[in-house]
């Protein structure tokens, strides 16, 4: 119950997450099947999955492309999540397109790359029927309108709609103890560490909620969060575009498999831009990469004047001044600017490995997303980070596949949390309820 003076209401949660995309849905879902916590999920949208988890390019991704040494929770997480989020598209009757992808070594020397491919694959728990590898020659017969030196299909890729996804797992934890704070922005400065009690506003209203622990799912301002409770200091967080292209509907239908080209700069976060069979079987193109100034630009380069000025000049500003003194990283972001701007180059991108692609299959531009990378002295990160702290857990990082692994992702930071104490008094899992997943699903 609400309790409080005039603008300003006070509220007590065991558990609050920040950030309602498919990370803080999925961990509110975890939760929701512990009985016993009182749990709120503050979102600043009017509704869940607004944002990058919308905006993608809606691939549950196999495992076969993440090193299982340098991506060994992504890894781990994408090979469990794929069966469960199968299980909840048949159950629930929700688009579930398996378009398999191909993977395109496009110069000789990614050859190499494709032998760690089909090893990953395995060592991930792939089934060896899911991967075929190509060498030049029978690539170009099964597929002659390629060009590349070589290629692997991952069958079972499969394109969803990560958006419908989300709402249908919202939709489904309904219980007295759950509560969604929509339209409602935690301030991060506000958050008193010590005494476990922030402030969260929706411009008209403010609420003071106390809370025994803060999970920081927040996408764009997680980074803002951590460096709020004192964590994760020496790392900065940069915005990149992507933008995607439709391919005219009677255009490219031979073309049935997602193809995806091996990143020639995996270093940097600018993928070179594939060919998409979307869930609805629509064909489009994209992403690109391009640096961006806010964390909602999904027109322009910022949203606010000052918005280049912060970006550029908060603390820690080390990390930033290394990339932005870096050639290489400046001539890799002009030329994603380059294809930002204009469709014909972000065309050619594409024509380099289908080509037959011509420009004039392009309609309209499809919707945008943006892709929050943290950064530290040493450069991009290239996992995603998991903080906790006596009263806070934080995710840091969380890109691709983030949408693929969250169903295993949240659930392993709930177990966690569970087992080690953070959610209070040990529980009784066998009295766990939630009508998707069960913990044994994910910890047999
Ligand atoms: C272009 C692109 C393509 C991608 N393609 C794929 C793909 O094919 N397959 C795949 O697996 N992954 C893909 N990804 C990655 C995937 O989309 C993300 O990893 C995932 O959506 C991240 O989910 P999230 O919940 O962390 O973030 P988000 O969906 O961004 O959610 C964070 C939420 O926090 C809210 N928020 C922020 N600050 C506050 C605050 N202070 N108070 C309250 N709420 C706040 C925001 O409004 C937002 O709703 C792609 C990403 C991009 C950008």
């Amino acid at each position: 119950m609400d309790s409080g003076n005039g603008n300003t209401v006070e509220r007590n949660y065991d558990i609050i997450v920040v950030g309602g995309g498919i990370l803080g849905v999925t961990l509110s879902y975890w939760l929701s099947t512990v009985p016993g916590l009182k749990i709120a999920l503050i979102e600043a949208s009017d509704d869940v999955a607004r944002h990058s988890s919308s905006r993608n390019t809606g691939v549950i991704h196999r495992p076969f492309y993440m090193n299982p040494e340098k991506k060994k929770l992504f890894a781990w997480a994408s090979q469990k999540s794929y069966g469960m989020w199968k299980s909840f598209a048949m159950s629930f009757n929700l688009p579930w397109n398996p378009t398999g992808t191909l993977e395109i070594a496009r110069r000789e020397e990614d050859l190499g790359r494709l032998d760690n491919f089909s090893r990953w694959a395995v060592q991930n728990g792939m089934e060896s029927s899911e991967f075929t590898v190509f060498n030049r020659s029978d690539m170009i017969s099964k597929y002659p309108f390629l060009r590349g030196h070589g290629a692997i299909l991952s069958r079972t890729d499969t394109s969803v709609d990560f958006g419908i996804f989300t709402r249908s797992i919202f939709k489904s934890i309904k219980n007295d103890d759950f509560t969604f704070i929509p339209d409602t922005s935690v301030e991060a400065e506000s958050i008193d560490t010590n005494r476990s009690i922030l402030m969260a506003s929706n411009g008209k209203r403010k609420m003071r909620i106390g809370f025994h622990h803060l999970i920081n799912a927040a996408g764009s301002d997680s980074l803002n969060i951590a460096h709020a409770m004192g964590l994760a200091l020496d790392k900065a967080m940069l915005h990149f575009r992507g933008d995607y292209w439709k391919v005219a509907n009677n255009k490219l239908r031979e073309i049935e498999n997602n193809i995806y080209t091996i990143p020639e700069h995996p270093e940097f976060p600018f993928l070179d831009p594939h060919f998409i069979v979307r869930h609805d079987n629509s064909r489009q193109i994209g992403p690109n990469a391009a640096p961006v100034f806010s964390p909602y630009a999904y027109e322009g380069i910022s949203e606010r004047l000052l918005d280049p000025f912060r970006t550029l000049f908060e603390k820690p500003v080390i990390p930033k001044l290394k990339l932005f003194l870096n050639h290489e990283f400046l001539s890799l972001a002009g030329s994603e600017w380059k294809s930002s701007l204009s469709k014909k180059k972000m065309g050619l991108r594409v024509k380099a490995f289908i080509p037959k692609f011509s420009i004039d299959m392009l309609l309209d531009r499809g919707i945008a997303g943006i892709r929050h990378s943290v950064v530290d002295a040493k450069g991009f990160l290239e996992d995603s980070i998991i903080l906790n702290a006596s009263n806070s857990t934080h995710i840091l990082n969380y890109n691709s596949p983030g949408a693929t692994g969250a169903p295993a992702y949240s659930a392993h930071i709930v177990h966690d949390m569970l087992d080690s104490g953070l959610l209070g008094e040990r529980r009784d899992l066998d009295e766990q309820r939630g009508k998707i997943w069960k913990f044994e699903e994910v910890y047999p």
